[in-house]
């Protein structure tokens, strides 16, 4: 921030969530005022914000949240007319690639319809935000091509490809015939210890640290096979923000470019926290066990199989590297131990 200039106004939807948490303790560090939207639950979700939201001098000043929900946009154009931001981060909705198959209705109505309704009141606005909607790898589904990069054809998978490959589709459709500076982030997987409780790699780094700590039996797990390019959520965090500092709206992949098994991430986060575990045998009847032990650890159930397994879903970065300046550090084994330990001291605690 220069001189007398008012601070950035920041939107986030789904500040409750992983990313929006890590962009929200981006833009308050950076002095930048935040707003949030939040939804109403029966139990108070704020656990990922309760840090910001609990400090008496952020927020009220910098930190405002406002209450609304996807599928209420008389709500959130109220809301877009008061605050005035300079930057959308577009998060929110249902975020789990396998639940898509369980509820797939809701799922696109919150990913398809919810971002088609939040460009068409930005359009509205007299000074339209710039955007950055969170686009998915799953958009690529079973791809064409590897590594993927954004010229990549879409070939969703899934109910929740499908919806992120339409809204995305409809972003840029609004940069080109709307003039909105609108960017797709089209991000693998990024994981960290705020990652939600029902995805793999939480699942992984809970069970670890519970079992390092001594108390769980063994973890169910699906296909030991899958390999995902998994990066470190804040560093995505960053390039989210990098995006909507450029003159020109773009869409980017945001990946490692590498890709790590549900296996080896497995051993990564035990052994993180003291246990060498090895596998034996293939298929649903691989076991996961303690070397020194010989204690099973994992087992595969395929109740957690994905209906189609994504192929080979690993993006290019160049296009990042080159325009925005943004490389990931942390490798998937490295993001393994950091959920492993911070699971781990959460237990101590
Ligand atoms: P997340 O932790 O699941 O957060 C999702 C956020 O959306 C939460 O704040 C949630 O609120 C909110 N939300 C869900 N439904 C809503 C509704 N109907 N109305 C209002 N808010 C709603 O997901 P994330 O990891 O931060 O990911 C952020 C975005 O990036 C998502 O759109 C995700 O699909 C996309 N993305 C993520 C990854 C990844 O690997 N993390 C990769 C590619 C794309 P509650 O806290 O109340 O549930």
């Amino acid at each position: 921030m220069q001189g007398n200039e008012p601070p950035k106004k920041v939107l986030i939807t789904g500040i409750t969530g992983q990313m929006g948490s890590y962009l929200a303790d981006l833009f308050i560090s950076e002095g930048c005022e935040v707003h949030g939207i939040v939804r109403r639950a029966s139990s108070f979700n704020r656990s990922r914000i309760e840090h910001l939201r609990s400090n008496p001098d952020i927020y009220g000043r910098q930190l405002f949240l406002h209450y609304s929900d996807l599928d209420d946009s008389t709500t959130i154009r109220r809301i877009l007319n008061r605050v005035e931001p300079n930057e959308i981060y577009h998060l929110a909705g249902q975020s789990h690639v396998g639940l898509s198959f369980e509820i797939p209705e809701s799922t696109c109505q919150e990913i398809a319809s919810a971002t088609l309704s939040i460009l068409e009141i930005c359009r509205d606005l007299k000074k339209p935000p710039r955007i950055y909607h969170a686009s998915s790898s799953e958009v690529f589904g079973s791809p064409a091509d590897f590594p993927q990069n954004e010229t990549t054809a879409f070939r969703p998978a899934t109910p929740y490809g499908c919806a992120k490959a339409f809204a995305t589709n409809l972003a840029s459709v609004y940069r080109q015939a709307h003039g909105l500076f609108i960017c797709n982030g089209i991000s693998y997987n990024h994981e960290s210890p705020r990652r939600g409780e029902n995805f793999v790699t939480s699942k992984i780094a809970t069970a670890a640290a519970a079992h390092a700590r001594g108390c769980r039996k063994y973890l169910e797990l699906g296909n030991l096979n899958s390999r995902r390019d998994w990066g470190y959520a804040p560093e995505y965090a960053r390039a989210m923000i990098l995006m909507l500092q450029q003159d020109v709206p773009d869409d980017y992949v945001i990946a490692t470019g590498l890709l790590t098994t549900v296996r080896d991430f497995a051993m990564a986060a035990y052994r993180e926290v003291g246990v060498d575990l090895a596998f034996e045998g293939a298929g649903l009847s691989e076991v996961g066990f303690e070397k020194d032990s010989g204690k099973v650890l994992i087992r595969v159930n395929p109740h957690f199989y994905r209906p189609i397994e994504p192929e080979c879903l690993v993006g290019n970065n160049c296009k990042a590297e080159e325009v925005l300046g943004w490389k990931p550090s942390t490798t998937a084994k490295e993001v393994a131990a950091i959920m492993a330990r911070a699971a781990y001291n959460f237990l101590d605690r």
